[in-house]
């Protein structure tokens, strides 16, 4: 369903890694001044004048991506934006990445050059060098491993811990999006399957399919906070559903936290979505994954300088680890949050 934009399949071969290395990313052009040496030495060498913030996260085709209709350029794009997601989770400036590939024979150069663009997009949109990485070979199917460092100052890189008792619980954008788009595509599969003739009929989901397969990292809402005067008490970002997020919050502060389903921010076509798949909107935000929307609490005494503004949500507040972790529902009725989020071991 995926229309192959590049007819034309050089074997990596052809190049050498070497020459693979170099073609890929001679494009590339540092712009952080603290990148003292980028791509071409045996290391890169790299100058904060804060603490360094480090993240790593890996995708495996075929656990975490679906080559089938995932385009290789979102993939790059995506693979980029995971990880800035956590950088800017723990309230740093994201910096640097490298990029680790294991490719099987099966990817041509042209196929690498595609996921490069996404890479090479997503570092350009964001700010950030490449400034290294590794590439080696595969017996099946694609690995991708990018690890991002970023920077911030001591006392305002923001933890998983920090959430006290009577501070607010918010969260940025709209819930539930991604995980929609993924079954929009995976829909989209079986009918093409089915019958290779059959246009896949996506327009109406152009939101859903967007946050799935061109996630953005929130990039904007640590320098929104900053200059509203916000720092908040502790933050995570949305990888795998707002339930397990909370759990983490909650153990790792040493507190309960009570969620409002009627605050629950959602898009419109995310509802309509899943009426039409007999879904329950608010299952898909507690449970769905990849909105990479950032979680976090504050004081209250904070409260008046966030209210207003359109990309923040209060959902909730935090309370002594002793009441445990609730959905309070639009009837009234407690429900204790439990893990059920999306994960690769799931199945
Ligand atoms: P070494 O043998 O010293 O590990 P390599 O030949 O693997 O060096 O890599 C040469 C240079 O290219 C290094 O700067 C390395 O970080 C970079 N590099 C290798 N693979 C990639 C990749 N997939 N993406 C970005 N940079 C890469
Ligand atoms: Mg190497």
């Amino acid at each position: 369903m995926i229309e192959d934009k590049n007819p034309q399949r050089t074997p990596v071969e052809r190049l050498g890694e070497f020459g693979l290395i170099d073609h890929i990313t001679k494009t590339f052009q540092p712009v952080q001044p603290s990148t003292l040496k980028s791509i071409g030495d045996d290391a890169a060498v790299i100058h904060h004048e804060s603490p360094t913030v480090v993240t790593t996260d890996m995708l495996v085709e075929g656990v975490h991506f679906d080559l089938s209709y995932v385009p290789l350029k979102h993939l790059g794009y995506k693979a980029i934006m995971v990880n800035l997601s956590d950088i800017y989770a723990m309230n740093a400036k994201a910096r640097q990445v490298t990029v680790s590939l294991a490719l099987s024979n099966r990817f041509p150069v042209e196929a690498v050059e595609e996921l490069y663009d996404g890479i090479h997009l997503a570092c350009k949109n964001y700010g950030v060098d490449l400034i290294g990485g590794d590439t080696t070979s595969s017996l099946s199917g694609l690995v991708i491993s990018v690890t991002a460092v970023g920077e911030q100052q001591a006392e305002k890189i923001t933890y998983r811990k920090g959430a006290q008792d009577g501070d607010l619980l918010l969260v940025s954008g709209d819930l539930g999006a991604a995980y929609m788009g993924l079954q929009i595509l995976e829909r989209e599969k079986a009918v093409f399957k089915a019958n290779p003739q059959n246009q896949p009929d996506i327009e109406a989901y152009s939101y859903l399919l967007e946050r799935q397969l061109k996630p953005e990292a929130r990039k904007d809402i640590p320098e929104l906070l900053e200059g509203l005067g916000v720092l908040p008490t502790s933050m995570i970002d949305l990888s795998d559903g707002l339930s397990s997020e909370i759990i983490h919050l909650s153990k790792n502060s040493e507190v309960g936290i009570r969620l409002y389903e009627e605050k629950i921010p959602l898009d419109p076509t995310v509802i309509s979505a899943c009426e039409e798949f007999g879904l329950d909107s608010t299952t898909i935000a507690l449970s769905g994954g990849e909105d990479y929307e950032l979680l976090f609490t504050i004081g209250q005494e904070d409260f008046p300088k966030v209210k207003a503004n359109p990309n923040l949500t209060v959902i909730g507040h935090v309370m002594d680890a002793s009441f445990g972790n609730h959905l309070v529902t639009r009837g009234g009725e407690q429900i204790p949050i439990q893990a059920m989020g999306w994960n690769s071991f799931q199945e």
